[in-house]
């Protein structure tokens, strides 16, 4: 589904991404995991088209995505930080989008589960860090997307939202969805996870299942193994 082959990224002298080699299987759940700095967001936004100049390729269902940008309208978004103007109320924000694509099918149940009607005539620089959370999260799942790229979803959420979004996830991943998620809370590797990727200094160290992935480890705390992972102690 995504393949991304002998992927380089540097920025100056930095080399943020190293000879990625990575296949996101299709209809699978991919946690991509590593700690801050690794490259993670950068492979995102190469796979977004957000950055465009790097060596190798990325394909989505066998097509180059460089320099195209159709393939973006299977795909649904939610960055980390999002950067809409502070002064929008959250609606304009749902209209904005929902003019974008006029004739969509648009999925609401985030927005229901989440109460966001009542949220609606809100500033967006007057909403909470969570709240403006949920509206990412109600956007990106908001045209049934086939393809979910969340970067780290849950972070900011209440333990009622963020059960509320793996739920989502799961709902999705189970109608065939194509999931990629980046998260620093590792229950949601047991929670959510079919396949995990591990970044470490731009260089992918382990891709393979939960039960790979504990029998490289000996089984021990998953917290301390990935943590192991995460240091280099174990690869
Ligand atoms: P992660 O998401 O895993 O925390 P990032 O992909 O955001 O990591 O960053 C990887 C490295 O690339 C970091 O050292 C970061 O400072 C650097 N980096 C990211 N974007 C830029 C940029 N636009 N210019 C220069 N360096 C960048």
């Amino acid at each position: 589904m995504i393949e991304i082959n002998n992927l380089n990224k540097a920025y100056a002298n930095l080399h943020v991404l190293n000879n990625i080699n990575l296949n996101i299987e299709k209809g699978k759940i991919t946690y991509l995991v590593g700690p801050n700095g690794a490259g993670k967001t950068t492979l995102i936004k190469s796979i977004l088209g957000l950055i465009k100049k790097y060596d190798g390729s990325i394909k989505i269902d066998g097509k180059l995505i460089n320099g195209e940008s159709d393939y973006r309208n299977i795909i649904g978004y939610m960055p980390q930080i999002a950067s809409f103007p502070e002064n929008l109320i959250v609606q304009n924000i749902f209209e904005m989008v929902k003019d974008l694509r006029p004739n969509s099918y648009c999925d609401e149940e985030l927005i229901i589960e989440f109460k966001l009607k009542r949220e609606m005539n809100k500033r967006l620089k007057n909403l909470s860090g969570g709240t403006m959370q949920k509206v990412n999260a109600a956007l990106a799942f908001l045209f049934n997307p086939n393809i979910l790229i969340l970067d780290e979803p849950t972070a900011g959420l209440d333990p009622v939202s963020s059960s509320l979004l793996k739920d989502k996830i799961l709902t999705e991943n189970k109608k065939g969805k194509t999931i990629l998620f980046t998260s620093h809370i590792i229950s949601e590797l047991e929670d959510l996870a079919q396949r995990i990727a591990f970044i470490l200094e731009g260089k992918i160290s382990f891709h393979g299942s939960l039960e790979e992935l504990i029998n490289m480890t000996g089984g021990k705390n998953l917290e301390r193994s990935v943590a192991a992972i995460m240091i280099g102690k174990v690869a």
